[in-house]
């Protein structure tokens, strides 16, 4: 078949055939000879209905998606317009018979120089080449009538909207890298946008300072890391040993927090008491010499406030009657060093107010969203108390959810599927209108109102959350971290416009994601969205490690805890590098080590691992391992070489004394754990 028959084909098979119906649209790809623009070795599948590779493990774009694109640009013939990733040039062709003039800008050198030559030597002479970062638009021949962009990005590129012209159309794709929307904004006026989501696409990633950073290029072709030996000996010379937990001296570590008004502690595996004791010291000295307001950590917000409540030494708030920490995995916070830390700072607030205290109280909190119906029956048990109307209301939307109070996941499948209407709408409006009377509400007690607001946070992001679990990693883990990061902005916001926190959460959430192989899944995180609103002065980030010891977990979700055996680190890993320093316990500063030899080396990817609440020995590398540049993740690594598993509390007798103490509506000193 000749090429012009092909293009015939293709026009009517994969375009007409799906919508686009523009006739300057189909002509222009029946004029534009797609095989000029792929490589010579894949000429034959030219009219495939695909991307095709080229050069720099680009792509050119599948003729459709091309076509959507330029057929939501509404094009009549006089527009200036331009394009972000010219790659082959191919679409730069077709918006050029589109088009009055086409400036196109491509990140990679050589593909502009040979599209440059390409759309020459073809004749498309209003088409303008340009090498630099899309992102940022093309200022020197803005506004524009369009802008395409052809590339996926985080979001939209703010550059781009501002060089439309009034009327002007931008689509763009956009999410995470495995998956994007393509999104249409057209400016309506000065300040004023409208965006409209067209279909979902895969592109490749728009990489610049307004899409995706160019640090995942390391990850995605790492330098080949130094011999560990090597690095270890480094790591020897710099680090801190750690003795004992307790007389250790934090003080380095406290003057390199500074000011930070986030200070971030993580965790190597869920179940590891080094993890929660060393956590503890550090937070009892933030707490107490440096003015710290809080701690919250990865636990469930209305099982965290009965801590919270423990901890002020208040008297039992009014709130519903159920089990504190008792979803699995419960060890996480029902453990013997949780309980140590939670008396400590209920001692200490019990020094707060009166004659000769400090005057401050510290509050524990929960940053996490899987408390989908006791969140709810905490909004409605408020609302019972301050406004019986709305608690009517509320109970009545809130009631579509209850079917599902075994098992939330299910809820999010039955909607998918289209056996259930979603409760979107519904739990959405229940928090907006709480927020709206937050004034009257919070007139009559601040502190209950703030609880009851979050609770109905969690019940809308919950509700979303167990919706996205069906469609893949990033969108679920996003919507999770997000939650917690506003939960985070949330307290600081409550505790004042000085006020610090302190956040304990496993590594995952709190080292910056970005140089993790998680920001290749399109997938942030609250470390992430910590350094983003707070900068590097004002957010540190800790990360924890271990070589070998034992943990607890289970061994699979939902399975009872065990004691597992934590196997010797991968060679590969930075576990040996730090295993073969031969220093027990350390603390390794890498902001600004003594020798920066130390922060180039742990920047080279390698694995790193993460044991969470489950852990699979047998298949540790594939469920355990990932890559990092470490020194990108944390600001400091505290390192221990063998570790030990934290001890769960008993969970018949504490439950027995909690439902005694909430039944006498008293506060025992061991409460909420009973111990
Ligand atoms: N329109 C092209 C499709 C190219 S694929 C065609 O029809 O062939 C996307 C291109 O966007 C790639 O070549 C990639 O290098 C480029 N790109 C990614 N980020 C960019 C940025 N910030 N600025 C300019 N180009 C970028």
């Amino acid at each position: 078949m000749i090429s012009e028959q092909k293009r015939d084909d293709m026009v009517t098979t994969q375009l007409e055939s799906r919508g686009i119906a523009d006739p300057r649209v189909l002509e222009a790809f029946q004029d534009v000879a797609r095989e000029d623009f792929v490589p010579e070795s894949l000429r034959e599948f030219a009219y495939k209905d695909s991307p095709l590779p080229i050069e720099n493990e680009q792509t050119i774009s599948q003729p459709y998606i091309v076509a959507l694109t330029v057929e939501a640009l509404s094009l009549r013939g006089h527009e200036r317009v331009l394009e972000v990733g010219t790659g082959s040039g191919y679409a730069a062709a077709i918006l050029s018979r589109l088009a009055a003039e086409v400036y196109t800008v491509e990140r990679i050198a050589s593909l502009a120089e040979s599209a440059t030559e390409r759309l020459g030597r073809l004749g498309y002479e209003n088409v303008h080449v340009h090498t630099g970062d899309g992102t940022l638009g093309w200022a020197e021949h803005a506004p524009y009538d369009a802008i395409a962009v052809a590339a996926g990005g985080p979001e939209v590129p703010e550059a781009l909207v501002s060089q439309l012209k009034l009327g002007g159309r931008l689509v763009v794709p956009v999410g995470p890298e495995t998956q994007q929307v393509l999104v249409r904004v057209t400016r309506t006026g000065t300040h004023d946008f409208h965006r409209e989501e067209l279909t979902s696409v895969r592109f490749v990633p728009l990489i610049g300072k307004q899409g995706w950073p160019d640090q995942q290029q390391i990850l995605r072709a790492p330098p080949k890391p130094s011999p560990s030996a090597s690095v270890a000996r480094l790591v020897r010379e710099v680090a801190e040993p750690i003795g004992d937990i307790d007389s250790d001296s934090v003080r380095p570590l406290l003057a390199r927090i500074g000011d930070a008004r986030v200070v971030l502690l993580g965790e190597a595996t869920h179940g590891t008491s080094e993890f929660y004791r060393m956590r503890a010291r550090i937070s009892r000295e933030l707490i107490e010499h440096h003015g710290f307001d809080f701690v919250a950590v990865e636990a469930d917000w209305p099982d965290a406030a009965r801590i919270d409540n423990y901890v002020l030494g208040d008297p039992i708030r009014q709130g519903p009657e159920f089990e504190p920490f008792s979803r699995f995995p419960s060890w996480m916070w029902r453990n013997t060093d949780v309980v140590e830390f939670t008396s400590w700072l209920r001692k200490f607030n019990a020094h707060a107010p009166g004659h000769g205290g400090h005057g401050r109280r510290v509050g524990f909190h929960g940053l996490d969203l899987y408390s989908l119906f006791t969140s709810i029956a905490a909004v409605l048990h408020y609302l019972d108390d301050v406004d019986s109307t709305a608690a009517r209301a509320a109970r009545n939307r809130y009631a579509a959810l209850t079917p599902w109070q075994r098992d939330p996941a299910e809820y999010g499948r039955a909607v998918l599927v289209g056996a259930y209407e979603s409760s979107e709408k519904a739990v959405v409006s229940i928090l907006r209108e709480l927020l709206e009377r937050r004034i009257e509400y919070a007139r009559k007690d601040g502190e209950r109102f703030f609880d009851a607001a979050q609770n109905a946070r969690v019940v809308a992001n919950a509700e979303r959350y167990y919706r996205a679990m069906y469609y893949g990693s990033p969108s679920s883990w996003n919507l999770r971290d997000s939650h917690m990061f506003d939960t985070l902005e949330a307290l600081l916001g409550f505790y004042g416009p000085d006020s610090r926190g302190i956040v304990w959460e496993h590594n995952s959430h709190v080292g910056n994601a970005l140089a993790t192989e998680m920001s290749l899944r399109g997938e942030h995180n609250v470390g992430q969205l910590c350094r983003a609103k707070y900068g590097d002065d004002g957010t540190y980030i800790v990360g924890f490690g271990t070589d070998h010891g034992t943990v607890a977990a289970a061994s699979d979700w939902e399975e009872p805890m065990q004691i597992f055996e934590v196997r010797p680190s991968h060679p590969e890993s930075y576990e040996r590098v730090f295993h073969e320093s031969g220093v027990a316990a350390f603390r390794l500063p890498l902001r600004a080590p003594k020798r920066a030899a130390v922060r180039d080396e742990l920047s080279a990817p390698r694995l790193e691992r993460a044991i969470g609440v489950v852990y699979r020995p047998d298949t540790e590398l594939l469920s355990h391992y990932f890559q990092a540049s470490l020194a990108q993740q944390f600001d400091e690594l505290i390192w221990f070489d063998r570790t030990t598993a934290v001890e769960p509390l008993a969970p018949a007798q504490d439950r027995r004394v909690v439902r005694t103490a909430t039944q006498r509506a008293e506060l025992p000193d061991t409460y909420p754990f009973g111990l």
